[in-house]
């Protein structure tokens, strides 16, 4: 079978879903490889790096998308790309089938089989190696930090030099999941203060393994939802919380959101007051901005000063270190190409007897089989 990567069509979207080195190894386990030329490129690859590991290079994204049997994509297909795809191609994707419903009925009308990756069990040890939301989360959660100290007018390090004594940076983080954990050990690394708060009592002491201090809200809920997942807090828990993170929006030169609920808008934590309250040229990043933001005052997709304090709500944080980002998602899309692929014989086969594809199947050859069943193990 021929597995096709076309270049993303969606705004801003520099990665790409599989790279050189990932190519020869798909063709190892008995694919062909074709690439739409230019599809890397924002990536920094090459057609010539992708024909050098074995791939074809296709003109365009309709050739590619007639050429393809199996079709490896980052962003969720556009209706002009589902229109170019052939009837029962299987589609290797983000596809959000919750947000998507149009979509859904799209891809099964075309007979596809859908294998949807932000819909793997991600509790099941034997899927994290195809655990593209937390690679991407990963990346995500370091380029915050980079974007937070671009827009900071001084060190994260304290230093003493001849020209006098500069502080550390105080960077609070809003939730400690995998993007989280990710800005935590970056800006650690980079030398700030790091303090981290989450409803999840659990990730105390993660916080603490990569250098942050957590800080507990003073009352006794605990925010875990199932799954690793957060709930919706209490009345009484949320103003406990604000009260908290007022006075740390006080204390902090930089806040980095990331708290999500699954299914929910993101909690607003961050409210125009605690901005207010803000030293002048502190720095937020709101890594919620698409779904709502943690912020009050972010703006989708754009940096915006209010009451002298930035505030960041980029939605391609991931895109933004396209070569790393693409690099792992590719990498997680060759784990699972090797579990479809057993015999290496370059036949996908989608055994829905298995735990981690039967979550990821969301299509089956025309038939909606999203939601999967509740985990046997669960
Ligand atoms: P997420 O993106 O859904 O949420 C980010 C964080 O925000 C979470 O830690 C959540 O608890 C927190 N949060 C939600 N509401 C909040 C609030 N009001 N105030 C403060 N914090 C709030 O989560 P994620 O990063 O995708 O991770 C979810 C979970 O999945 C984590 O526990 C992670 O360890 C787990 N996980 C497990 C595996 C595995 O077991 N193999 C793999 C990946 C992730």
């Amino acid at each position: 079978q021929c597995i096709g990567v076309p270049k993303e069509t969606f705004p801003l979207e520099k990665r790409v879903a599989t790279v050189p080195d990932v190519v020869e190894k798909l063709i190892k386990l008995g694919f062909t490889v074709a690439v739409e030329s230019g599809a890397g490129e924002a990536a920094n690859f090459s057609d010539d790096a992708y024909r050098a590991a074995g791939a074809q290079i296709v003109d365009n994204a309709a050739a590619l998308w007639a050429a393809a049997d199996i079709v490896f994509k980052v962003r969720p297909p556009s209706s002009e790309e589902v229109a170019l795809m052939r009837e029962g191609t299987t589609l290797v994707d983000f596809i959000w089938p919750a947000q998507n419903p149009e979509l859904m009925q799209q891809l099964a009308a075309k007979q596809a089989t859908v294998l949807a990756i932000d819909c793997l069990p991600r509790t099941l040890s034997r899927a994290q190696k195809m655990d593209a939301l937390t690679s991407t989360a990963g990346v995500s959660g370091y380029r915050a930090v980079i974007e937070a100290a671009n827009a900071f007018g001084r060190y994260f390090n304290g230093q003493i030099t001849a020209a006098g004594k500069v502080p550390p940076a105080k960077v609070f983080i809003a939730g400690a999941g995998v993007a989280g954990l990710a800005a935590i050990g970056t800006a650690a690394n980079l030398g700030a203060i790091v303090r981290a708060n989450d409803t999840r009592a659990e990730v105390a002491d993660q916080v603490k393994s990569l250098g942050g201090e957590f800080v507990k809200v003073d009352y006794e809920e605990d925010g875990a939802g199932g799954g690793g997942y957060a709930k919706v807090m209490s009345e009484g828990f949320q103003a406990a919380q604000r009260a908290m993170y007022a006075e740390q929006a006080k204390d902090a030169d930089i806040i980095i959101t990331t708290a999500l609920i699954p299914g929910k808008p993101a909690p607003k934590l961050i409210t125009a007051e605690m901005v207010q309250s803000m030293k002048p040229g502190s720095v937020i990043v709101d890594m919620a901005a698409e779904q709502g933001g943690n912020c009050e005052l972010t703006v989708r997709d754009a940096a915006v000063v209010r009451h002298g304090v930035t505030i960041i709500g980029y939605t391609d944080l991931a895109s933004r270190l396209a070569k790393q980002s693409s690099t792992l998602y590719a990498t997680n899309l060759l784990r699972l190409a090797e579990e479809l692929c057993k015999a290496k014989d370059g036949v996908a086969v989608v055994n829905m007897d298995d735990d981690a594809i039967r979550g990821l199947t969301v299509i089956k050859q025309g038939e909606v089989t999203w939601p999967a069943p509740p985990l046997k193990a669960a």
